[in-house]
């Protein structure tokens, strides 16, 4: 039985664990919390990210090592790289890190990014405002998600109170895109440079945060599709990555434009546990126990809603074998996911009436 160690015990670790459950991999994490979501299924290691006693017994125990968040301190996955052999490689991480590495990497690998001039100091703002114009996004470059470390800038006046408030850190200053709608592609890559990917995700945010994924996007032409799995290879490439990995993209007529990675499974594909033939979860332990990857293409049409806030009741959801709620069994918080509801449906107008009902179910909730 391989044992994959995961820094971080959270949702995507949980996940994880209960994947390796069904194909004989043994998952254990190291999370600061003891009540973290993966110690209900997996053994846990309660230890800071940093703390080297902690990775110690991490790697001890483990034949592999992952990771189910992008922020681990490249200093610790160095550490236990040491030990026990990593993937995702630090490579993965230190890009995923730094918003300016990121968008200067999709560019090198042929993926447009809305236009954006980096920015340490004001003077730099003032340039950047030149360049870019507005309306526009303040980005920090590092400890950046679900729209934290952000603030919209659509006037010259508002420029600086935008700096102060992401903490006069370096940041991007990005051009605000109209975009039509927000995609991404989902692949992984084994350690033999095998690619499988997913078909494009349609994602609604709300606040900065992932709301609604349906899956596959509706009205992907193969070109588009194409266009998507080249650039994600590319990068998957260049990065050595071993994994899943996943990339935010905006869609602006048939053009693809880049917004982030992530080094790891992703909440856009949280649908592949019951909508695909092999789960992201699956997939990624399959990629870093050196596994051969299952196959990623549905014959259902799949919607994932994030319940962020506050936890419904069961009773809430419809009682329907199309629809499956996951707990993630975390303490409510404005803004925390707490779970998640994923809708398969063998046709898409039925995903879209149950989908309405679900979100509803979720809105109120929050
Ligand atoms: P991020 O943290 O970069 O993923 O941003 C969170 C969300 O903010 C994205 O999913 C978009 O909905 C929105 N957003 C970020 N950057 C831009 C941009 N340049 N133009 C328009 N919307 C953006």
């Amino acid at each position: 039985m391989t044992r994959v160690g995961i820094v971080g015990g959270g949702q995507l670790g949980m996940m994880l664990a209960e994947a390796g459950a069904t194909i004989g991999v043994e998952c254990l994490t190291l999370d600061p919390a003891p009540d973290s979501p993966a110690s209900r299924v997996a053994r846990a290691i309660v230890g800071a990210y940093d703390d080297e006693d902690a990775l110690a017994e991490l790697a001890a125990d483990s034949d592999v090592v992952t990771y189910e968040f992008e922020n681990v301190p490249v200093e610790s996955a160095r550490f236990l790289a040491e030990r026990v052999p990593v993937a995702p490689p630090p490579a993965s991480l230190e890009f995923a890190q730094d918003r300016l590495r990121e968008k200067t990497l999709f560019e090198d690998v042929g993926l447009a990014v809305p236009p954006f001039a980096p920015v340490a100091t004001e003077e730099e703002l003032d340039e950047a405002l030149d360049v870019v114009g507005l309306p526009s996004i303040l980005k920090s470059r590092r400890l950046g998600y679900d729209g934290k470390g952000q603030a919209r800038v659509e006037a010259v006046e508002a420029a600086r109170d935008a700096w102060r408030s992401v903490g006069e850190v370096p940041s991007i200053f990005e051009s605000l895109v109209a975009f039509d709608r927000e995609l991404s592609i989902l692949g992984a890559r084994g350690s033999d440079g095998a690619v499988a990917f997913y078909p494009l995700v349609e994602n609604v945010h709300r606040d900065g945060i992932l709301r609604v994924s349906t899956a596959p996007a509706d009205d992907v032409s193969p070109r588009l599709q194409a266009e998507a799995e080249r650039r994600a290879l590319d990068v998957m490439e260049r990065l050595g990555h071993v994994g899943v990995l996943a990339i935010e993209l905006f869609q602006v007529d048939d053009g693809l434009l880049g917004n982030e990675f992530a080094p790891r499974v992703h909440n856009s594909g949280h649908w592949t546990i019951e909508g695909a033939p092999t789960s992201q979860f699956e997939n990624h332990l399959r990629a870093v126990c050196g596994l051969e990857l299952g196959p990623t293409t549905p014959t259902t049409y799949s919607a994932m809603v994030n319940l962020i806030g506050r936890e419904p009741d069961d009773r809430a959801f419809p009682d329907d074998p199309a629809v499956h709620v996951h707990r993630y069994g975390k303490q409510a918080r404005p803004g925390r996911k707490l779970g998640h509801v994923t809708v398969v449906e063998d046709h898409r107008d039925t995903l879209e009436s149950v989908l309405q009902v679900i979100t509803r179910t979720a809105d109120n909730l929050a």
